[in-house]
């Protein structure tokens, strides 16, 4: 199959949308990473989004809508915490989860009983949900386990020959996945993968837990919350290692540690020798993180060693998605390596 990529106009989103509604799937731009489309509604279409990206079947997918009377239909219950979080959030980037209706079959829901739903803020996401009028489900649009796509050409590297037509929206401008939460109780929200709404920005509203899952490595077997935070993810194939320090700490340790193919994310600018800057202002290093990562693979890295980052604000979704493409290993400056 020949893959075509259209810049983002109104009549690329129409095409995109024939294909989508004749049960194609298609890469789409969003403010948090690309997508990879289907109707949400199609079991066959869905299933071939699996097929595409090598996704374990349990991995549930999120539905995209691009209009609040899109969401009833889809669910069987809206919690009113949940509409008072659209109407502050949406469009953004969050994804609620809900217990879903019978429209939503077993392959986008991952065989669970509820369903994830997000209204994105990209003009030409919304464009192309607009122009099919039905809602898609779309994971990120790179192979299984690797690092997410943030601008078309990385979707292209990944899904080229696999898919018939990519829309490049330009670079994303969040650069990390949405932030998925659930309602435990009534008045609170538990999320279970940080993004671009944060903690402290949802505290505004509720009480909000984080799932242990988020900063942790889930016990072999053990069941949790959201099935995506089981596999390891997110991950070049060079090996990726946080350092925990900072400044001059962790450049001279990088330093020390050197070597033939290894590189090193670091929160100065400039990046000289081994070094890649990496940016100091989470929001930064959350825009920067994945073409980092892919970066590293196109150079031939063989290990990228990276400066611990804040965990405050969407610092903690540059920490859940760089701990993943650690496998979860950190060191610190004293350890043995
Ligand atoms: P991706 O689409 O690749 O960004 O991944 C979607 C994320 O949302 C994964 O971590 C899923 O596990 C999570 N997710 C999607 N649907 C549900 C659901 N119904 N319940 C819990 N987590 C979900
Ligand atoms: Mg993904």
């Amino acid at each position: 199959m020949k893959t075509e990529v259209l810049p983002f106009s109104e009549d690329s989103a129409k095409k995109a949308a024939e294909i989508l509604a004749h049960g194609g799937i298609v890469g789409i731009p969003t403010e948090t990473v690309y997508g990879l489309a289907a109707d949400a509604r199609d079991e066959s279409a869905v299933r071939s989004i699996f097929a595409a990206k090598g996704r374990p079947q349990d991995n549930p997918l999120i539905v995209h809508i691009s209009r609040l009377e899109q969401l009833p239909p889809l669910v069987r219950e809206i919690p009113p915490l949940a509409l008072k979080i659209a109407e502050r959030f949406w469009a953004g980037p969050l994804t609620m989860i809900f217990p879903k209706s019978g429209l939503i079959p077993q392959a986008t829901s991952g065989g669970l009983d509820t369903v994830a739903v997000r209204m994105p803020s990209s003009p030409a996401a919304r464009a192309i949900i607009d122009a099919c009028g039905f809602p898609l489900a779309a994971p990120s649009a790179n192979l299984s386990g690797s690092p997410s796509p943030t601008t078309a050409q990385h979707v292209l590297n990944d899904m080229d020959g696999r898919i018939p037509l990519i829309i490049d929206g330009g670079e994303c401008s969040c650069g990390v996945e949405s932030t998925v939460l659930c309602f435990p109780t009534e008045d609170s929200v538990r999320i279970l993968r940080p993004g671009g709404v944060t903690a402290e920005m949802l505290s505004e509203l509720c009480r909000v837990e984080i799932d242990p899952a988020v900063t942790s490595e889930p016990e072999k077997g053990a069941k949790v919350l959201s099935p995506g935070m089981k596999y390891k993810h997110y991950s070049p194939k060079a090996d990726v290692l946080i350092v925990d320090a900072h400044g001059e700490e962790f450049r001279e340790w990088c330093e020390a540690h050197s070597g033939e193919g290894v590189i090193a994310l670091s929160q100065e600018s400039g990046g000289q020798g081994m070094f890649r800057s990496f940016g100091k202002d989470p929001q930064e290093q959350a825009h920067r993180l994945f073409a980092l990562l892919r970066e590293a693979d196109e150079q031939g890295a063989v290990r990228v060693y990276v400066e611990m980052p804040s965990k405050e604000g969407i610092g903690l979704a540059v920490y859940n998605r760089l701990l993943r493409a650690a496998a979860f290993r950190i060191v610190g400056t004293d350890d043995e390596q």
